[in-house]
């Protein structure tokens, strides 16, 4: 018993995970080019990007189901990469989930417990004890006795997951861990499961492509796009000052509205384009881009958020006409989607909103919120007036509501 927590605690010692400019290709396809980054003990950092982005690979390159084609990772002082897959520990939670079809679901979570890896590590009765402590976190112990065939792919997904949780490991990668469950155990599971690998002293990848659940859930997030690492930090900095407009894309729910504008000189002053319509600025706007023209950026993306964009009878000192495309009720607020020429843009109302398909109307364009972007690379321009030179990123500021 004693030798068995001297042993149990020598192995829970965390150590980064450090990679240094990994890349792989299938083919003609790079799935990751000069991938680095580093991961401290008992950091959760999830890794965001669409489908394709290159999550998995890099997941299966960690815990050695596949070899990168250059570049290096390492496990403190160990150089993990040049490890065959079993000696790494590391407890890998798979998208496809690969549950043993003959094992019920309380064999199934045992399993690693009585591989190699953690032989001699635990006793029968520990075994017990962590292995319904887990199912009964995820909602599952009345399930204990069933095959994976009778289970429900939610249920399936919780059982993969007690799998990888149950263990003790130098490293955790789950691999869109909560995707089939639905919203309201998402939303439980999400917070509970980041406790709890905080409370460890070993990092935790966390892949998905859900960059809110990322960002509710990580200490840091790396956006991954086109298997490029396109930004690190935490999901208030990624928030303020997305890298990229590719980036601005994936966050919020709905997504942050881009709008490309031309900055034209006319006889009369600047004017601002969206598409051949003319849109109306403040002095003090308009200020902010002419500085930027001044130094020949006459292209922009303009990204504001749905949440401070307003819809009303033109009041609003900064606005763009345009006409109303959907009015969805979502009950607490009614999501209106508006046409400029074209491009949409988004306003989260009043639950009380009227507003009638095809009518005319003025967005209000929130410019204490405005970012703006490349128009031609899409990246992030930090003009001194942009919203993220307003504010200290460390203290806390206005709550977003999924803005
Ligand atoms: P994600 O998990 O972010 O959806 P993946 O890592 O699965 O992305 O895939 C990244 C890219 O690599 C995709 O274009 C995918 O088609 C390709 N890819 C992944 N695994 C293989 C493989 N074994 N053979 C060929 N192409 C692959
Ligand atoms: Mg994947």
């Amino acid at each position: 018993m004693k030798s068995n927590t001297v042993h149990i605690s020598s192995l829970q010692r965390g150590e980064p995970l450090r990679l240094e400019a990994v890349s792989k290709h299938f083919g003609e396809v790079q799935a990751l080019a000069e991938v680095s980054f580093v991961a401290e003990p008992g950091e959760v950092i999830a890794v965001c990007g669409p489908s394709g982005a290159g999550k998995s690979t890099l997941g299966r390159l960690i815990s050695g189901l596949d070899v990168p084609d250059e570049g290096a990772i390492h496990l403190g002082s160990t150089l993990l990469s040049e490890q065959p897959a079993q000696k790494r520990r590391v407890a890998h939670m798979f998208e496809s989930l690969a549950l043993y079809p003959t094992l019920d679901v309380f064999a199934n979570v045992a399993s690693p417990l009585k591989a190699p890896s953690h032989r001699g590590l635990f006793s029968t009765a520990e075994i017990s004890s962590r292995v319904e402590g887990m199912l009964k976190m995820m909602d599952i112990a009345h399930l204990a006795g069933r095959r994976p065939s009778e289970l429900s792919g939610g249920q399936r997904q919780r059982v993969a997951l007690c799998r990888t949780l149950v263990q003790s490991p130098s490293l955790f990668i789950l691999d869109e861990p909560i995707g089939h469950l639905d919203a309201k155990l998402r939303h439980r599971l999400r917070g509970e499961i980041t406790r709890r690998q905080r409370a460890l002293d070993q990092a935790t990848l966390w892949l998905t492509p859900d960059t809110l659940e990322g960002m509710a859930v990580a200490d840091r997030v790396i956006m991954l796009i086109d298997g490029k690492v396109q930004q690190i930090g935490s999901s208030r900095q990624v928030y303020a000052a997305p890298a990229n407009t590719s980036i601005a894309r994936l966050l919020g729910d709905p997504a942050m509205n881009l709008v490309e504008v031309w900055l034209k000189q006319e006889l009369d002053g600047l004017k601002v384009l969206c598409n051949g319509t003319r849109m109306q600025v403040s002095d003090a706007f308009l200020a902010r881009l002419a500085r930027l023209k001044a130094s020949g950026q006459l292209r922009l993306t303009i990204g504001f958020p749905p949440l401070h964009t307003r819809l009303d009878d033109g009041a609003a000192p900064n606005r763009l006409q345009g006409e109303i495309y959907t009015v969805e009720p979502f009950g607490k607020y009614t999501l209106v989607t508006v046409e400029v020429n074209g491009v949409h843009v988004k306003a989260k109302m009043p639950a009380g909103f009227q507003g009638t398909v095809g009518s005319s109307v003025q967005i209000g364009v929130p410019v204490e919120h405005v970012l703006l972007f490349d128009h031609d690379s899409g990246a992030l321009i930090q003009d001194a007036a942009a919203p993220m030179h307003n504010k200290n990123l460390s203290e806390p500021t206005t709550i977003h509501d999924e803005a």
